[in-house]
């Protein structure tokens, strides 16, 4: 029986405001439960500013005709988080299957958020609403679901429930998905750390003081390079974790739970789970670059580019370039840029490298999901696959970053301004006319 004890932190991480009620922990009606989904309920209560959420006992403690917890949290009329359960809770009854929601027992398979309102002449707020839309999109984040798995009350119900009430599930849906698959960050000329969730989002106030020159973004992480410490959090609310320090730092990388840096003698650190402690290094020392993809861990070590899968993994030597500027692994397609600004792509750690791909003088190589990118002489290309047509994505010698992120998403710092989009053939979002914008990451 699965239990969500990271509840209360997970929202927390997200932005979301939490009351731990109790020992909700250890609260529950003892039935089965194996959440992959999210229920969206409204209480009936009639809440005010004064008393915003007049339903909370009764969510904890049930009614005479049905025990409780009645739901895993209650949404006040502040939008306010009361936790009020990790475990089995009676709110959705019987499902008669809604989305990738399969008909039986709701209960075992949906965690319940209670919206305190009443549902006959008020709806929710817009701080319950926007709440609840981050909270959701953040449990299923944690679950590795998306955003059609969350339903509303009304959807899954065999016995007619009306609830919630005065809300487009579509478009309650449409605004989780927004929030889930996309993250942006940007490094400012003061080494501030600025992130958001969701394209259209507001950016949230800088993450850190100042002094970063590098933003990496992988799941939930968020990790920062200082110059002397690599700090990571778990959401753009999440505590700062300090997970290296030392003078002269070269580099960090994240993806899922591995992370790794380069250290001020070119030594490549490496572990899986961010309490872990840091293994010996897995190189002698002379790196200046570290990748982290699909399980392969990728160093740029003097004019070498080599490879290993895994932390306990044999070294490969991918290429000796003499000059190597830069070097790309994405799942199972690895790429490098020779000292004349060739980029060379291949698939498959055993395949020949084939021909450049084009003519020279790149300096940047990146990958993701099929999309090749390259900085070259302050202009962005990209093109689908290595045999694929050169797509002119910025020109006019002011591109100074370069990222592609999941889901067709391109970004790129053009004159010190952040732009990015979604399709190749889509037009860009101005995602941060500072003009003192130095790097970027998506996570999308
Ligand atoms: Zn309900």
């Amino acid at each position: 029986m699965a239990s969500i004890p990271w509840l209360a932190d997970v929202l927390r991480e997200a932005g979301v405001s939490v009351v731990e009620e109790g020992d909700w922990r250890n609260r529950g009606t003892g039935g089965a439960f194996d959440p992959i989904g999210v229920l969206w309920h409204h209480t009936a209560g009639n809440p005010s500013p004064g008393n915003p959420h007049p339903s909370l006992g009764i969510c904890i403690n049930g009614r005479s005709d049905l025990a409780g917890p009645l739901c895993h949290a209650l949404v006040d009329y502040n939008g306010v988080f009361h936790i009020i359960s990790a475990n089995s809770a009676n709110h959705a009854g019987p499902s008669g299957g809604s989305g990738p929601i399969p008909a039986g027992n709701g209960n075992a398979m949906l965690i319940g958020w209670e919206i305190e309102y009443n549902g006959v002449d008020t709806a929710m707020t817009p701080a319950q609403y926007g709440a609840s839309v981050t909270a959701t999109a953040a449990v299923l984040r944690r679950l590795g679901k998306d955003a059609s798995y969350a339903r509303g009350h009304r959807e899954t119900s065999t016995e007619g429930k009306p609830d919630p009430a005065f809300v487009d599930l579509d478009q309650m849906r449409a605004d989780v998905a927004a929030r889930m698959i996309s993250r942006f960050a940007f490094v400012n000329s003061a080494g501030q750390v600025i992130v958001k969730d969701g394209s259209h989002s507001p950016w949230e106030n800088p993450i850190n003081g100042g002094g970063a020159s590098k933003v990496v973004l992988s799941g939930q992480w968020i990790g920062i390079m200082t110059g002397d410490t690599f700090w990571a959090k778990s959401g753009i609310f999440g505590n700062w974790v300090g997970m290296a320090a030392g003078a002269g730092m070269r580099d960090i990388a994240i993806s899922g739970d591995r992370f790794a840096f380069v250290n001020a003698a070119g030594q490549v650190l490496v572990k899986d789970g961010v309490s872990s402690p840091w293994p010996s290094p897995i190189n002698g020392g002379g790196a200046s670059k570290v990748v982290l993809s699909g399980g392969w861990i990728g160093v740029q070590q003097g004019d070498s580019f080599l490879a290993k899968s895994g932390i306990q993994g044999s070294w490969r030597t991918m290429a000796d370039a003499p000059g190597l500027k830069d070097i790309a692994i994405d799942n199972n397609r690895f790429a490098f840029v020779n000292g004349a600004g060739q980029a060379i792509v291949k698939d498959g750690v055993d395949s020949p490298w084939p021909t450049a791909i084009n003519p020279g003088g790149a300096t940047r190589v990146v990958l993701k999901d099929g999309w090749i990118g390259v900085l070259q002489g302050g202009d962005f290309l990209a093109k689908f696959d290595i045999f694929g047509g050169w797509k002119t994505m910025a020109s006019g010698g002011q591109v100074s970053d370069i990222a592609l992120g999941g889901n067709g998403w391109f970004g790129f710092v053009g004159s010190g301004n952040f732009l990015a989009k979604q399709g190749a053939d889509s037009g860009w979002l101005q995602m941060a006319p500072t003009g003192s914008v130095r790097s970027i990451a998506l996570e999308t």
